[in-house]
């Protein structure tokens, strides 16, 4: 889909998110042909810098972090000439005045504010006071979005007296993936999955967030958030909501966030029982979750595993459970929808039981995938054997299939579009964190500590047993 010229700045262009993500994936846009004539990209951070030095920066970080993506010379080259740069301090003066003059007329302007989130009030206000901000612009926050209620109503607030929320873009790039939409295909495109969707054909679903690295030099914020933080109160509650939320009446930014916002107010408390916090143990030359945040006394947990329930007519009685954790045994997300065994079996004992699930794999080797019971072949008799069909169809789509953008190509061309539908509205961001708080808060009064868990482990034993207990089990982490 063509987009208009536009004006992107990046705050916080130096940084490692930038670096990483937000600029090797503004050059793969560009080389899909997706940046209008006269669009610029213009990087605004603390560090001296020209523009020159800003497009070797930029040029290092594509060789790095965009692994073996195919490119022209030209295509890099034509990148470089609208990339700029420009000093500003986002708690002062300086560079302002520069950066508006840069401004073009009539344009979408979109600001990524790729800075902690101390900055994005003084970054909103400024761009006010400095005749930036007017209909056609788009300011874009990163996570953590707050750390509690009464952080994210002050951020919110802080935006909100310089913009409208239609303006407004919090991205969770959980939400960019590919797959991730695929699910809303699949669930409101089809005659087929939508009348199963629900209490009485889905045993459970379970969603994993499994991650094989520690704290990585980010240990001093982490260990002041917390897996619940860092990881439930968005990614997996946002995947939570698309997987649980009623059909909205068109898809579109507001229909879709209005029944996201359901599913988080009609989440229940969570019984302390329902809850196993963990913290990974050190392993030959790797430390210990304790060593790596260099606070031995940490309550902190880097794992966590959750059982939920939502209370309404489509999910009463369905158990969601949810797991995210460090240093686990693999690198994994998928959510997997269990459906209930048949009510009956006609097939004798040997045949065994056999249940469909469907699965959301997130990473790696993003895809969908069905399980569906069939005859094993072969003249053994009846035996039955559950196979997975491929639900994304990769060989039926043809080649240009797999050349999907990322989460972040697609969420900053969407900023630019004006569609706001894969990202999450103030009131959500509120409506998760009241859930959080009150379980933060008991961990907090009752002193409860993480349980240690193995580096490479599925996380404590404990998690293990919290389904175990319900005669269920996790998916393999692999
Ligand atoms: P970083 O520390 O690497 O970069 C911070 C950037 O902000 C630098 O470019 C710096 O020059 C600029 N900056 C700092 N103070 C400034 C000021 N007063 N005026 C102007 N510029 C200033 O941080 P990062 O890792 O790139 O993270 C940026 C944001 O993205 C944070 O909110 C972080 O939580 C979030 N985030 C980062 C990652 C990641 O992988 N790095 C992932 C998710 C979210």
């Amino acid at each position: 889909i063509p987009v208009e010229a536009f004006d992107l700045v990046v705050f916080g262009g130096t940084g490692d998110l930038a670096r990483r993500k937000i600029l090797p994936a503004l050059f793969r846009r560009y080389c899909a042909g997706q940046m209008p004539e006269g669009a610029q990209i213009i990087g605004a951070a603390r560090s001296e810098m020209d523009d020159a030095q800003f497009r070797v920066f930029v040029t290092e970080a594509i060789a790095e972090f965009n692994g073996d993506f195919p490119y022209k010379d030209e295509d890099m080259q034509g990148f470089l000439s609208i990339l700029f740069y420009i000093t500003v301090d986002a708690l002062g003066d300086r560079g302002w005045t520069e950066l508006a003059a840069k401004m073009q007329a009539d344009r979408v302007r979109a600001f990524y504010f790729s800075v902690g989130p101390s900055l994005f009030g003084p970054l909103a206000e400024r761009l006010h006071t400095y005749g930036m901000a007017d209909m056609n612009t788009r300011i874009v926050v990163e996570k953590p979005f707050g750390r509690d209620l009464e952080t994210a109503k002050e951020l919110n607030r802080s935006l909100a007296d310089h913009f409208d929320e239609h303006q407004v873009y919090r991205i969770d790039h959980y939400l960019g993936k590919e797959t991730v939409q695929n699910l809303m295909a699949i669930r409101f495109g089809n005659m087929l999955f939508e009348p199963l969707w629900n209490s009485q054909y889905v045993d459970h679903i379970q969603i994993t967030v499994a991650e094989t690295v520690g704290v990585q030099g980010r240990g001093e914020y982490y260990d002041r958030a917390g897996a619940m933080r860092d990881m439930v109160q968005n990614h997996l509650m946002q995947l939570l909501c698309l997987i649980a939320m009623e059909p909205p009446s068109r898809f579109e930014p507001d229909a879709v966030r209005d029944e996201k916002l359901k599913v988080i107010r009609a989440l229940d408390p969570v019984d302390p029982g329902d809850i196993v916090r963990g913290q990974y143990r050190a392993e030959g030359e790797r430390q210990s979750y304790l060593e790596d945040v260099e606070n031995p006394q940490s309550t902190t947990e880097s794992f966590i595993a959750l059982k939920l329930h939502l209370s309404n007519w489509r999910w009463a009685g369905t158990p969601f459970y949810l797991r995210t954790g460090k240093r686990m045994r693999a690198r994994s997300s998928e959510i997997a929808v269990v459906f209930k065994e048949t009510p009956h079996s006609i097939f004798d004992e040997e045949a065994g039981r056999h249940r469909n699930i469907l699965t959301i794999r997130l990473q790696p080797n993003e895809g969908i995938d069905l399980d569906v019971t069939i005859k094993e072949p072969g003249p053994g008799g009846m035996r039955l054997v559950d196979v997975p069909l491929d639900m994304t169809f990769t060989e039926a789509l043809g080649p240009d299939a797999e050349q999907v953008p990322d989460a972040y190509e697609r969420l900053i061309m969407d900023v630019v579009r004006g569609n706001q539908t894969l990202f999450m509205r103030g009131d959500e961001v509120e409506a998760a964190w009241a859930w959080t708080d009150p379980i933060i808060a008991g961990w907090e009064e009752r002193g409860d500590k993480p349980l240690p868990y193995d580096t490479g482990s599925s996380g404590p034993v404990d998690a293990l047993a919290l389904m175990h207990r319900d005669g269920r089990r996790w998916r393999e982490v692999r």
